[in-house]
């Protein structure tokens, strides 16, 4: 962090000296009051670079509390603006008509593009697991998640989600975050029995695959899993679910269980996993998270108990050095290139195809 600062900075440090990389006290400072440290890594290439006009003025002295990392190689007087605006709005509920309060710079900030806001969706994703009692309402966070989903949720709603869909069909599409099709082979086909589409119920079209949606139903902002009824499956039921326990979606409306096939046509078909990977794309995109840290050895016991005994400062730091890791060796950019694609698939597809999802569904 100290390092992509610099680097942002456009100093000229190759490496991180070995005391300042060890020194949990110096680190530890940084995210602290990182308004003090921050205040004299400034004020060093204030001198010497115009550019950076009056930013170390500004900033607040303040003690921050948990809050989004300084990301993204911005400027550093537009993080400083950020800060301002995290620390004002501490408790502001989500979404409330705050707007008179905001900052002009926050709205800066709320029309960055989205592959600056990309980086605090993963972050975010980053510490729920690493760092689970982190400032997971902050704006700043809250403000890319919405960035971000608005993108998908337009192309989602308006372009594959079908009117004629059953709504049975439909809310366990949207209640369950995956869907696998197979292809029905010829004998299942031409047993009479599927002459017509489970999803849309037109009869002029018969099945030509069999479609399961899966995985426990979940809660959009924090992707929790919905407490199911019976709590037994809640272990070893998350990914596959198949027990067939009755789960209720986010509404508390029952949703048919994992194991129920579908016999839909072609175009449902594609449709229903395109919409189906638009609206869970961020329940995707937390699984390959949490698999990518499960991979890395991140969720061991030895790793969670370590974790228990730390302090929370700690903790946030080992959050935030994994995301600086991810961020330095491409990890970020080839998540965000993925999310692009999902969208360009999506916008590029006619609505009477199939094609796969992103991040491995
Ligand atoms: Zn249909």
């Amino acid at each position: 962090m100290e390092l992509l600062r610099r680097r942002r900075a456009g100093e000229k440090i190759d490496k991180l000296t070995s005391s300042e990389d060890d020194s949990d006290e110096e680190k530890r400072g940084l995210y602290d009051t990182d308004s003090e440290e921050e205040f004299n890594v400034l004020k060093e290439f204030d001198d010497d670079d115009e550019e950076v006009d009056e930013a170390p003025v500004q900033i607040p002295h303040k003690k921050s509390r948990e809050k989004p990392k300084r990301q993204g190689g911005e400027d550093d007087s537009n993080d400083n603006d950020l800060d301002d605006f995290v620390t004002d709005d501490d408790d502001a509920p989500l979404g409330a008509p705050a707007d008179l309060d905001i900052p002009l710079e926050f709205t800066s900030q709320a029309i960055r593009p989205l592959k600056d806001q990309f980086p605090y969706a993963i972050e975010w994703l980053i510490h729920r697991r690493i760092n689970p009692t982190f400032e997971r309402n902050d704006p700043v966070y809250s403000n890319a998640w919405r960035k971000l989903d608005d993108e998908v949720r337009a192309l989602a709603s308006s372009k594959f989600a079908s009117s004629a869909w059953k709504a049975e069909f439909y809310r366990a599409l949207k209640g369950r975050p995956k869907l696998d099709a197979y292809e029905m082979d010829a004998g299942e086909r031409s047993g009479g029995l599927h002459d017509s589409c489970d999803a849309c119920g037109r009869r002029n079209h018969p099945a030509t695959f069999r479609v399961i949606f899966h995985g426990h139903p979940y809660y959009k902002n924090t992707l929790d899993d919905v407490e199911s009824e019976s709590s037994d499956s809640e272990e070893d039921g998350n990914d596959s679910d198949a027990s067939g326990h009755a789960s209720v979606d986010t509404q508390g409306m029952a949703l048919p269980p994992a194991t129920k096939v579908w016999y839909v046509g072609s175009v449902c078909c594609g449709n229903a996993e395109t919409a189906s990977s638009l609206i869970h794309w961020k329940h995707a995109l937390k699984q390959w998270v949490d698999e990518r840290l499960e991979d890395d050895g991140w969720m061991k016991p030895e790793k969670l108990y370590e974790r228990e005994h730390m302090k929370a400062k700690k903790r946030r730091r080992v959050a935030n050095e994994i995301t600086d890791a991810w961020r330095e060796n491409g990890i970020i950019t080839a998540l965000y290139r993925d999310f692009k694609a999902t969208l360009e698939d999506a916008r590029n597809k006619g609505t009477t195809g199939r094609n796969r999802g992103r991040f491995g569904r």
